[in-house]
């Protein structure tokens, strides 16, 4: 079997970069196309990696797209880039992994439609950290047996929204799994974070933090606090390489990394 053709949109963020190393670094992977709105001209490898690779950045997607021929775009860019990034690469029936983060309903419903008519795989998760996951997951099973919650999501100072969409989606977990629930005290007071499902997130942006989360439990005379913490953005790559592998097998679009885990 040859390689998985991967170009990177946002191959210049962050993220974007750890990807490149990833990929590179990967027998079964090739980096074919690195698309951001900076650094457009300059050796990816070099920007990434400290090397050439002799892959230089373009600024145009669709150039990129038709030059590369890739079977999988990974887009880790912006909210306002993400919509038009993933319909410019479905309209060359270009397989997608979604990291960006930000995506309107609308934009999702859209894009999984698309996917379906044509047949194609895409894998959107707002968290590719597995550690992360497994949490929610956790976190899932214990809201059955625990009535309290509260949720502590802390941040890098630089994170503009909250409560994250990690914590969002938590809460909607515990209030799906949960079969009893007791109000908290103060329910529905303004803090920095918010309520979502009858659960209170309390969000922590401080200088040095990458992207950690508390969900803490409370039942008669107990306690059971699940925490996860990211502390680089090598964290979020397993799931990456993951969801690049099995995008290939899909004809659907698939929201969320739980769904590629056996769990
Ligand atoms: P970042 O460092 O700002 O990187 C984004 C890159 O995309 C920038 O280089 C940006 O260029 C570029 N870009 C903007 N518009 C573009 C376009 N139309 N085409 C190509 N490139 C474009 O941000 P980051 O920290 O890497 O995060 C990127 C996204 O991933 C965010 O939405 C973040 O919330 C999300 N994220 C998701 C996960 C997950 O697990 N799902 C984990 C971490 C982050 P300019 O700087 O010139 O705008």
């Amino acid at each position: 079997m040859g390689s998985i053709r991967v170009l990177i949109c946002g191959a210049c963020g962050k993220v974007g970069r750890e990807i490149v190393k990833m990929v590179v670094s990967q027998d079964d992977m090739r980096l074919v196309g690195a698309v951001d709105k900076t650094c457009a001209g300059q050796d990816i490898g070099q920007l990434a990696l400290g090397n050439q690779v002799g892959l230089a950045v373009e600024d145009s997607l669709e150039a990129a797209l038709a030059a590369s021929s890739p079977d999988v775009m990974v887009d880790f860019t912006t909210p306002q880039a993400v919509g038009h990034n993933a319909l410019a690469a479905l309209s060359r029936d270009v397989r997608l992994v979604i990291g960006t983060t930000g995506l309107s309903s609308a934009q999702l419903e859209e894009i999984r439609g698309l996917c379906a008519s044509k047949g194609l795989g895409a894998v959107v998760a707002p968290n590719f950290a597995i550690g992360a996951v497994l949490m929610m997951h956790f976190a899932g099973i214990a809201a059955r047996h625990l009535p309290y919650a509260e949720i502590v999501e802390l941040h890098h100072d630089g994170k503009l929204d909250a409560p994250s969409g990690t914590a969002l989606k938590t809460a909607e977990m515990i209030a799906q799994a949960r079969s009893e629930r007791v109000a908290p005290p103060g329910e529905g007071t303004p803090s920095r974070g918010g309520w979502r499902d009858g659960v209170p997130i309390h969000s922590v942006r401080l200088p040095g933090l990458v992207a950690h989360q508390e969900v803490i439990f409370g039942g008669l005379e107990q306690t059971l606090t699940i925490r996860h913490d990211s502390l680089g953005r090598g964290s979020f790559m397993p799931g990456v390489a993951l969801a690049i592998r099995k995008v290939g097998q899909l004809d659907h679009l698939v929201y969320g990394l739980e769904n590629l885990l056996d769990l």
